[in-house]
């Protein structure tokens, strides 16, 4: 069985769900062949549609601010983009079963954003009850696009399915209580020989309360179906045509990995390739399931990135590079001029008591530096750390990350990585003991031209 999940811009208005429709027919034709390993299913866990959490989260904003007539507004705008998009269900009985859904979870919306407004104060709680909205509503409205093209269909309410702790707006799934949920919600309905239908994102936890998985975490919850019903493959259906060499908002043309490792995929997820949400490799890797990253818009032409356990190898030592922006450096320099013993653990038990997590750390003998991209609790760790060490930070700055299994056999790449960038100032260096990547701290401003030039020395076009 296979799980196909679909992005935002995949859902996000009738042409794309249109889109959407084709794939899954394509997909239950081969599914029905006789001797298909995948003759169940797929499973479809869908986003919100494109830009929907975006504004569910901004009404939520201005209704705690006060400005309930503009939080009224937007939701009303809101509600009539879904009630549009619904047009794309064919037969008027599945309609109206729609309009009628999205109607009430829009009314129960407005009575939570009129509570807001005179609370003027929006928890982590009821942040995550209106963000889900946007993904139960999504997903109600695919399935009945797919029952009213014939195809028999099960929606499922994410809520009933995905069993996560209460971390409000970064839940983490509870697996055995997931896996007993999937198995009584999702597993009838293909039994059934249903296609069952979900919102990704959102679950709840054992006592009811809705919960989301952080941003992007559509991905994480294909993933999750994946390993616990055993999927043979996980597909994400996107609006590129795979992980891609770099970053396509900051590179013209960059190409098409076309097989990439799990590891590689998660040091790219995690260092920025946003096509991928980085906690999305993990259940796959548990259970070893093949994840493809696909273009819902080229369906056809789109061979996408296959990611394995392993991969054959090529000849470039580098397989991508991601960026990431919006980056801090903590410098933290120890008042008692040698790193006395305990100094590190000290540093980073503070890092652990705001929960603030650290992406590349490097040292010398009296300093260690660290990069942060949540800032919020940064000024607690600097009184916390007051004691033992002079610390400052400098905001602004950014991460480039060359990622690649072979690096590990390449060991002259750095010098070649610091010849490309021609004189861009490197604020930090660190090569990871798996020498899987190499990642450089540079100040934002410079982001463009420094990943433009690496781009083009390791994947340009060769001169003739
Ligand atoms: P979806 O809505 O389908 O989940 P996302 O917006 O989360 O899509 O992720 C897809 C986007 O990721 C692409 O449109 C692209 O701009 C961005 N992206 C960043 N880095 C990469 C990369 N290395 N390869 C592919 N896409 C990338
Ligand atoms: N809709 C959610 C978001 O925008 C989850 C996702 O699309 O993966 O973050
Ligand atoms: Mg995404």
């Amino acid at each position: 069985m296979i799980v196909a999940k679909f992005g935002g811009t995949s859902v996000a208005d009738r042409p794309a769900i249109e889109r959407l429709v084709s794939i899954i027919r394509a997909a239950r034709q081969s599914a029905i062949q006789p001797e298909s390993p995948d003759w169940r299913g797929p499973v479809v866990v869908v986003s919100a549609l494109g830009g929907a959490t975006d504004r569910l989260l901004g009404i939520a904003a201005q209704a705690g601010a006060g400005d309930l007539a503009g939080a009224r507004e937007q939701l009303a705008a809101l509600r009539a983009r879904h009630l549009d998009v619904a047009g794309v269900i064919s037969t008027p009985a599945d309609l109206s079963g729609a309009v009628t859904f999205i109607n009430q979870e829009f009314d129960e919306l407005e009575r939570i954003v009129g509570a807001l407004g005179v609370l003027r104060e929006v928890t982590p709680r009821w942040l995550d009850a209106i963000a889900a909205t946007g993904e139960i509503v999504s997903s109600r409205i695919v399935a009945a696009a797919l029952a009213s093209r014939g195809l028999a269909t099960a929606w499922i309410d994410a809520r009933r399915a995905i069993v996560t702790n209460g971390e409000h707006t970064s839940a983490a799934p509870l697996w055995r209580e997931t896996e007993a949920a999937l198995y009584a919600t999702v597993d009838p309905a293909l039994i059934a020989r249903r296609v069952p239908v979900m919102g990704g994102f959102v679950g709840a936890t054992k006592d009811g309360v809705t919960t989301t998985l952080g941003r992007g975490g559509s991905d994480y919850s294909a993933a999750i179906v994946g390993a616990c019903l055993g999927a043979t493959e996980i597909h994400i259906w996107t609006d590129v045509d795979g992980m891609l060499t770099a970053d396509p908002r900051i590179i013209k043309d960059p190409k098409v990995v076309g097989h990439l490792s799990f590891s590689e995929a998660s040091e790219l997820a995690y260092f920025g390739a946003k096509v991928l949400h980085p906690a999305t490799i993990q259940p796959a890797v548990a259970r070893n399931i093949p994840v493809r990253i696909l273009n819902s818009r080229r369906p056809e032409d789109s061979r996408g990135t296959l990611v394995t356990r392993d991969r054959p190898r090529t000849g470039n030592p580098l397989t991508a590079v991601a960026s990431k922006r919006g980056v801090t450096v903590v410098d933290i320099q120890s008042t008692r001029m040698l790193m006395a013993h305990g100094f590190l653990r000290r540093i980073f038990e503070v890092f652990e008591q705001f929960r603030t997590s650290v992406d590349v750390v490097t040292t010398s003998e009296v300093s260690v530096s660290v990069t942060i991209d949540d800032t919020r609790r940064l000024p607690d760790i600097m009184k916390a750390l007051a004691d033992v060490a002079d610390v400052t930070r400098e905001d602004g700055m950014a991460i480039i990350c060359g990622v690649g299994d072979d690096l590990k056999d390449a060991p002259t790449f750095v010098g070649h990585l610091l010849d490309a960038l021609s004189g861009v100032p490197v604020r930090m260096l660190s090569q990871a003991a798996a020498r899987r990547n190499i990642t450089l701290v540079i100040a934002e401003t410079d982001l463009e031209r420094a990943l433009a030039l690496v781009h083009d020395r390791f994947f340009g076009e060769v001169p003739a």
